[in-house]
């Protein structure tokens, strides 16, 4: 048989044809867009670029850690398929997904019942479950890093962004990470942290699933973070009056303080507001 091109895998930095002029996001480092295999014409991947500058001596453990997330396969996280990088950038090849974030799906959709967001928290624990018991914790869990699969209405729910997770080495993992609002007190105490500050960034989208704001929230970011480490929320009324005392009860044990009290992935899913008929079956916006 003839040795053509064809043949051998072609380098990352050849194979994909990125169309400039598509772009899918961007985030504070990192532009992603839409990008071509050309060994599958026709098949579509996702490429996030990396500005090298922003990794400065975080060079290392993002290799280590890529190598963890190559091996997550999973039907609700967005899969890394390929790595390359040049002398400024690192290029993060993924499954494309094309449903958009979960709050635009959700504001578009005009109704949303405690049984929808159930459903929807019950997909996410499994999947953040299941990257728990390979030693990775994502750290960056919010809304914009949940996209939907495709635009069906019945899209699922995919895990992405990657981008600060690490896989869980030996124990402690004290560096500052992840979105103000959405990041466990324990890391900005600067504790040693593990798994369970995913289960925290967890409470929080359920928090706002139901009631359609944050639960903490100041102008200035120390106001911010005294309000976290302190643990400080309410159910407020008339926002709250309507939701189940089970739903309140889910999210104080996933947004509790005393991380040694608080619910693993595995726990929330025995819960009865998830694993239960508790979800209320009621428009709540
Ligand atoms: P950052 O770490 O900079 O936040 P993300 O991985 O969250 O980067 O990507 C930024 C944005 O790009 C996302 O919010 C999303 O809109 C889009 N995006 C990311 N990954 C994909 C993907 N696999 N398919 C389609 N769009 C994506
Ligand atoms: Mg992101």
């Amino acid at each position: 048989k003839k040795k053509d091109k064809g043949d051998k895998p072609i380098e990352g930095s050849q194979r994909y044809d990125i169309k400039k002029a598509h772009k899918l996001g961007s985030g504070a480092f990192s532009e992603v867009y839409l990008a071509e295999d050309k060994q599958h014409k026709g098949t579509y991947v996702a490429v996030k670029v990396i500005d090298r500058t922003a990794l400065r001596g975080k060079e290392e453990s993002l290799q280590n850690e890529i190598s963890v997330l190559q091996k997550l396969k999973h039907p609700n996280i967005v899969q890394l398929l390929d790595v390359f990088d040049d002398k400024s950038h690192v290029y993060l090849v993924m499954e494309l997904v094309t449903g958009g974030e979960l709050f635009d799906m959700i504001v578009a959709r005009g109704n949303y019942t405690e049984k929808d967001a159930s459903s929807l928290i019950s997909t996410i624990l499994e999947a953040v479950d299941y990257m728990h018991t390979k030693g990775v914790v994502h750290r960056d869990l919010k809304p914009e890093n949940l996209l939907y699969y495709n635009e069906e209405p019945d899209s699922k729910i995919m895990i992405s962004d990657f981008g600060l997770s690490k896989a869980e080495g030996s124990g402690v993992m004290a560096t500052a990470c992840g979105t103000p609002g959405y990041v466990a007190p324990e890391v900005l105490n600067q504790l040693p942290y593990g798994k369970e500050i995913d289960v925290w960034s967890i409470g929080v989208i359920t928090y706002i699933l139901l009631c359609g704001y944050p639960p903490f929230y100041a102008e200035e970011d120390s106001v911010l973070f005294a309000q976290i480490m302190r643990g400080e929320y309410d159910f407020d009324s008339p926002y709250w009056d309507g939701i189940s005392d089970s739903a309140k009860d889910f999210i104080r044990h996933l947004m509790c303080l005393d991380v040694s009290k608080r619910y693993t992935c595995r726990q929330a899913l025995e819960h009865s507001w998830i694993s239960g008929k508790t979800a209320l079956d009621i428009n709540i916006h």
